[in-house]
């Protein structure tokens, strides 16, 4: 059994890595150790796996605009800014 701070610890851990760890092939990928540690909290944790739904609906998103004209690169910068903001608010 886990326990509920080891747990938080975790969950602040994770948050911080999901951005990087989906967008391993653009920027700098978490080494294995990180990448199957992450698959493993986001296995159990809906909180987390839910912040990763939220960052791959923004790829998709983001993936969508650039096949049609290319983001206009500010608008993209306030979007990663927002989405740090709420990675901040929700973590412990
Ligand atoms: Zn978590």
């Amino acid at each position: 059994m886990i326990t509920s701070a080891r747990m938080l610890w975790t969950c602040h851990w994770s948050s911080r890595r999901i951005q990087r760890y989906l967008d391993a092939e653009r920027g700098v990928p978490l080494s294995a150790d990180e990448a199957r540690r992450l698959e493993q909290h986001l296995a159990i944790c809906e909180h987390c796996a839910a912040l990763a739904d939220e960052h791959r609906l923004l790829r998709r998103v983001l993936d969508n605009l650039s096949q049609r004209t290319a983001p206009a690169p500010d608008a993209v910068g306030r979007l990663h800014e927002r989405l740090d903001r709420i990675i901040a608010e929700q973590s412990p």
